[in-house]
């Protein structure tokens, strides 16, 4: 297949409830299907032990961040639970320009903004099997304090409500599967036979 005849790169986005198990995703396409390019986001976050800086995150000030926003530098960005999140533009914009398949973990409100300003973006929610075992999820990761599982816990119905204004829904019942089901929604897209994944 020549150039001109690949499909154009496209923007995946996954996004779903805080403590649906993105991360979990994330960590097995990381592993398993690195032609999938992820992008780093920046935050202000603070660091979780598992975590390492410019792997996971890029961790930041609310300066260092405050400046990547006036200076134009980020696709989109919100603050999420008290902090703030943010995709860096060039690296996205660099590589679907080379026809690499991009995925982003972001919240809602950074879902939306994809959606606003690239329509061709793909947008996947992630849904927890049922309401009880995402709340089960939150309480019992350990990694946050009581105050901002009660935050998480909150935005929670609000990220669940939204999922009408996906594309496409995977229920995250088995982390294997529905990495599966998420690799299988990117490939098929943009990858030409040549260039398919090996198993
Ligand atoms: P966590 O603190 O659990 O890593 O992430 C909290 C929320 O922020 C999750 O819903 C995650 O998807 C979202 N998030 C992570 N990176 C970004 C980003 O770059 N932009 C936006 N809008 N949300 C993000």
């Amino acid at each position: 297949m020549d150039d001109d005849a690949r499909p154009a790169a496209r923007l995946t986005v996954l996004s779903g409830p805080s403590g649906v198990g993105k991360d979990s995703v994330i960590e097995l396409i990381r592993a398993r299907s690195p032609w999938i390019k992820l992008s780093v986001s920046v935050t202000t976050r603070k660091k979780r032990d598992y975590e390492t800086d410019g792997e996971h995150y890029h961790f930041v000030t609310r300066q260092e961040f405050q400046r990547l926003i006036d200076g134009g530098q980020l696709l989109e960005w919100a603050e999420f639970a008290g902090n703030l999140y943010g995709t860096p533009r060039a690296q996205v914009e660099g590589w679907l320009g080379q026809g690499r398949p991009v995925l982003l973990k972001i919240d809602l409100q950074g879902a939306r903004q994809v959606r606003a300003s690239m329509p061709d973006a793909q947008l996947i929610f992630l849904a927890p099997p049922s309401v009880e075992e995402l709340r089960r999820r939150l309480v019992g990761r350990g990694t946050d304090d009581e105050e901002t599982i009660r935050r998480r816990l909150a935005h929670a119905d609000e990220e669940l409500e939204a999922e009408k204004e996906f594309d496409r829904t995977v229920v995250n019942d088995f982390v294997e599967r529905a990495a599966d089901e998420l690799v299988g929604l990117l490939g098929s897209s943009f990858l030409t036979p040549a260039q398919a994944p090996e198993h």
